[in-house]
């Protein structure tokens, strides 16, 4: 009797391990009420390894979810839009709870992102926002109109404009990749505030290419910066010189920098125009030091990695999800609820205290 009432109570152990078991698993099968709250699995899908800030936002995201005892299956999908749409769509099959995702084109994801309705999984719209579907449950990103702003605002102080300077300066404009919902807030941004002095004629593009259509840079590649400003300086700059450059990344402001030490600048006589950038990447960081790019914009992704995780957290326990925004992002849907973190500006002056005093950059790095 003792012995037939032990091996039930080890049948009922194991049924229950093995049910258990079940509810955890990330593989195949589709989804049931097993799922939810710690020990879920999130997939995350990143655009690119190609610049360094995706390659921590993917790190960071996979710590913050561990720390809160979920699983994670990370994915990178290499500029390329067909790869990250097949990741996924490998993810939906894998039975992942919710999905954290960064688009490389925000407009091509509405198919992948029904077959997750489908099956009851979350999506959070990573940094940049996923258009024509409301099968996007929140966004996480930064004030991406205030980085536009922050960029412009230095350019403007930069060239002594705000101090009675009156020009006239030469500028050029770059935006980042069309198909990023985000380029349009950064130029938007930008342009609003260069507007009076564009419109004063202080500020001048002599390329006369000042519409977003004329100065995207497809995805956000250095090269092709780089080509487009070869050609701004053969065809508009015979005698003159660029005063300024806005220059939405790191990896453009790099582009752009090559090419104009290319056509001689960087000595006293023809010193580097003002150029700005966004990310605060490492090689960024070291030109600003060098005295080449002039400005960065920082974003404490590590902040925005700790936001997507709790938005995960908190829909996987049904609980409030955190917003501080729900009217500035509608992506052609729905008003997607926001939680919006602030851009802040970084030059040489205060590159010490924010990147390397915050943690965010090693003083090893920047040597
Ligand atoms: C991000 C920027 C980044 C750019 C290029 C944008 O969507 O918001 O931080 O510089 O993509 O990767």
């Amino acid at each position: 009797m003792r012995t037939r009432r032990a091996a039930l109570a080890v049948t009922a152990v194991s049924l229950v391990l093995s049910l258990a078991a079940c509810g955890q698993s990330s593989e195949g099968g589709s989804k049931d009420d097993t799922k939810g709250g710690e020990g879920s699995t999130i997939g995350i899908s990143m655009p690119t390894k190609s610049s360094e800030r995706w390659i921590a936002d993917g790190d960071n995201v996979v710590t913050e979810l561990k720390k809160l005892g979920y699983r994670t299956d990370l994915q990178y999908g290499e500029d390329n839009v067909a790869q990250q749409v097949a990741q996924i769509e490998n993810l939906i099959t894998k039975g992942v709870d919710v999905l954290v995702i960064a688009a490389i084109d925000g407009s091509a994801l509405s198919d992948v992102l029904q077959q997750a309705a489908d099956q009851n999984i979350k999506v959070i719209s990573y940094d940049r926002l996923i258009l024509g579907t409301k099968n996007v449950d929140y966004y996480a990103s930064f004030d991406n109109e205030k980085v536009g702003v922050l960029q412009a605002t230095y350019l403007i102080e930069k060239l002594g404009l705000k101090d009675g300077k009156k020009g006239p300066f030469n500028i050029e404009l770059f935006a980042g990749s069309s198909d990023d919902n985000n380029t349009q807030y950064f130029f938007n941004g930008a342009m609003k505030t260069l507007k009076p002095y564009l419109d004063s004629k202080q500020l001048v593009v002599r390329s006369g290419q000042t519409q977003l259509n004329q100065v995207t840079t497809l995805r956000w590649d250095g090269g092709t910066a780089q080509k487009r400003m070869d050609n701004l300086l053969t065809k508009s700059y015979g005698s003159q010189n660029v005063d300024a450059v806005l220059s939405p990344y790191d990896g453009i402001s790099i582009g752009i920098l090559s090419s104009l030490r290319s056509d001689g600048y960087g000595t006293s006589a023809k010193p580097y125009p003002v150029v700005t950038g966004q990310d605060a990447e490492v090689a960024s960081v070291k030109s600003i030091i060098a005295g080449q790019q002039t400005m960065t914009v920082y974003k404490d992704i590590r902040l925005l990695a700790k936001t997507a995780a709790q938005m995960a957290d908190a829909m996987l326990k049904d609980k409030k999800v955190e917003v501080n925004d729900e009217k500035s992002y509608n992506n052609e849907a729905k008003v997607v609820p926001a939680y919006l973190l602030k851009p802040v500006s970084v030059d040489k002056e205060n590159y010490q205290k924010e990147l390397v005093d915050s943690g965010y950059l090693k003083a090893s790095d920047l040597k």
